[in-house]
């Protein structure tokens, strides 16, 4: 279920501190720790699932937990200039943390394509 090596794990232990904006009993949205843009919000699944890649039986849950982020960017009242979500998988990804989160990024103009 959880991996007890595992910092978003931890955080959803409340092992270590995170600014947690979103709980419910599926998943759970914290600010992350370096923000890259004015709103940048983490959502991950309380199971460990370490990627997308991983995420074979769990298609019910990945869509609850982006369907979740939109609802929370609406209540935030991000809808109105938009907002992005992104997910990193593996090493041309640019994954660094090995427990699948979905990033909702928000607050100013994002560039496209990504560096
Ligand atoms: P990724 O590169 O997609 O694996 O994203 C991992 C994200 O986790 C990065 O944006 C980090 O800034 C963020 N992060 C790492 N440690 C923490 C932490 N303790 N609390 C919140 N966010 C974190
Ligand atoms: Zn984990």
């Amino acid at each position: 279920m959880l991996d007890p090596n595992c910092l978003f794990c931890k955080i959803i232990e409340r092992k270590i501190p995170a600014t947690i904006v979103y709980e419910d009993e599926l998943c759970l949205g914290f600010k992350d720790i370096n923000p890259v843009a004015p709103v940048h919000v983490l959502f991950i699944p309380k199971r460990h699932i370490v990627s997308l890649a991983e995420a074979k039986e769990e298609k019910d849950l990945i869509g609850y937990i982006l369907t979740t982020m939109a609802r929370y960017a609406e209540i935030e009242g991000l809808e109105k200039d938009g907002y992005r979500i992104v997910n990193n998988t593996g090493k041309y990804g640019g994954q660094t943390v090995f427990h699948i989160h979905f990033h909702l990024l928000s607050g100013r103009f994002l560039l496209w394509p990504p560096g």
